[in-house]
């Protein structure tokens, strides 16, 4: 059985609490894992602490080099990553593949942005008294980042914190979700192998109140870069003080499908964006407005496809769906479930368990204060509304408390704009699903999902402190 002690300083670290790993889906013991106290914590902050100097230092070429190697490293060891990922998070293997492949590309994109972080020359003389003057800016690292991370992307995630830390020379302390731990150790040993400097990244697991409040509490970490549920986002952000926060939060995303959509096409792409990884994505498809002269077809097709996907064990090549992240959650989803269908929501697809697993479930007729539309469901479960035009539509997709991404299926460009307009969310896709997502855009949300951008370079930029330099050319003049 695979033990798994702190990494801090370049080393493993024994730690004096370890806990039992167990797989979502057959709920055994997977693995033994370290569980560190505040004071453990308290350790890998010192040494990231220790490092930044050495980070500070790196030119951007080597910083660059080390991504590369780690990127390379990873692509050579896919199969074990992605059966890591299916092992700790239940995410069925092709999922877990398709996220090996991501992440791979999101420390290329960080390599790249190592190379090109740079600043402007600003024109001082616009102002009178300006005269005389050089004036450019830097970008320069934070110091130490406190990386947070959830269960369900847990290695792209992990590298959209990371690989912008890195490339912009910065020092790393990660808490990885307490559910997936082995990747997060995996990219340690990747950067350790790829030649990155001892303390420059440390990873901790335990608690998320233990070591994530012990990170946050920390005066020595000038960042906190948090995905995770609005709950626990809140909470970090109010005990931050003067930290810089990024926050990427959960969402209840929506769709628009016009009249004019030709949805025999469309639904293959909205039911896998309804129901990949269990629904449990931040830019899941969990709310779907169809045009009332298309809605009945809409429905039927989905649920045609929808009973297709095969649910089980997340090792096997051919699943499609499998058990969610715990099995509290499959209860807390089919209580939301239960409570629609008792305020009178009616089930087109789904609803029971198959081997602890919830079946893809599509609902109609959910009203817009059950907590299937006005919460984040993270689950494999989906709402269809009928709505009579993009009035009605985009009213509902903003009556939300979140606002991540959106989609809109339209082939009319009045529209299309329209919506973009209109939308209160970060993202709006065009004749795309809302969980439409490459490494390399600014991705971020509104509302309760958060405040801040990643994608890398945006996030590398919020990892660098802007300076001005202005050079007197004329100092005794
Ligand atoms: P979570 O329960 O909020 O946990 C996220 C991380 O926070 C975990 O590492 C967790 O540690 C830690 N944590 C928990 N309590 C903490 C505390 N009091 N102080 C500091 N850290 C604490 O979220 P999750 O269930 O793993 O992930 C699902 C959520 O993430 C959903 O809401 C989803 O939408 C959101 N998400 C957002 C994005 C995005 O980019 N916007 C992407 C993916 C997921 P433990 O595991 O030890 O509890």
């Amino acid at each position: 059985m695979e033990r798994k002690s702190l990494w801090i300083g370049g080393r493993w670290h024994e730690a004096a609490a370890y806990a039992e790993l167990k797989s979502p889906h057959t709920q055994e013991t997977i693995a033994i894992v370290a569980a560190a106290s505040r004071e453990e914590t308290a350790e890998a902050i010192a040494a990231a602490y220790g490092a930044r100097a050495a980070m500070r230092a790196m030119p951007a070429h080597a910083r660059a080099a080390i991504l590369e190697r780690v990127a390379a490293l990873l692509a050579a060891r896919r199969e074990e990553a992605a059966g890591l990922i299916a092992l700790e998070a239940a995410k069925p293997l092709k999922y877990a593949f398709a996220e090996v492949d991501r992440t791979v590309q999101t420390y290329k994109f960080a390599a790249e942005e190592a190379k090109r972080l740079h600043g402007e020359t600003i024109p001082l003389d616009a102002a009178p008294g300006g005269e005389g003057r050089l004036a450019y800016t830097v970008r320069e690292p934070l110091g130490v980042i406190g990386a947070i991370t959830p269960f369900n992307f847990p290695l792209n995630l992990v590298a959209h914190k990371v690989g912008p830390a890195i490339a912009s020379g910065n020092t790393v302390v990660l808490k990885p979700a307490s559910q997936t731990p082995l990747s997060a150790y995996l990219i340690a040993e990747l950067f350790h192998g790829a030649g990155l400097p001892a303390g420059a990244l440390n990873v901790v697991t335990g608690a998320g109140g233990v070591v994530g409040n012990a990170i946050v509490e920390d005066d020595r970490v000038a960042m906190v870069t948090f995905t995770g549920s609005p709950e626990v986002g809140k909470a970090l952000r109010a005990k931050a003080g003067l930290k810089r926060v990024t926050l990427e939060l959960g969402s209840n995303s929506a769709l628009i499908v016009d009249r004019d959509a030709d949805v025999e096409r469309i639904v293959p792409r909205c039911v896998m964006g309804a129901f990949s990884n269990q629904g449990q994505v931040c830019i899941s498809l969990q709310r779907i407005y169809v045009h009332e002269d298309v809605f009945d077809v809409f429905v039927e097709q989905f649920r045609r496809v929808a009973e297709g996907l095969r649910i089980g064990d997340p090792l096997s090549a051919d699943t499609d769906v499998s058990a969610m992240i715990a099995p509290a959650e499959t209860e807390r989803a089919m209580s939301w479930i239960k409570e629609a269908l008792d305020g009178g929501a009616k089930l087109a697809a789904g609803g029971q368990l198959i081997d602890g697993a919830l079946q893809p479930t599509v609902l109609v007729d959910a009203t817009a204060d059950m907590r299937v539309s006005s919460m984040e469901l993270f689950a494999p479960v989906v709402i269809i509304g009928k709505v009579s035009g993009m009035d009605e539509a985009i009213a509902a997709v903003n009556d939300s408390r979140y606002g991540l991404q959106a989609g809109v299926f339209t082939n009319d460009l009045g529209q299309a704009l329209r919506a973009a307009d209109e939308l209160h969310v970060g993202g709006v896709m065009i004749n795309d699903i809302p969980t439409f997502r490459v490494d390399h855009m600014p991705y971020g949300g509104v509302k309760e999902s958060g405040t801040g951008r990643e994608g890398v370079k945006y996030a590398a930029l919020e990892m660098t402190e802007l300076k001005l330099v202005v050079i007197n050319r004329q100092p005794y003049g």
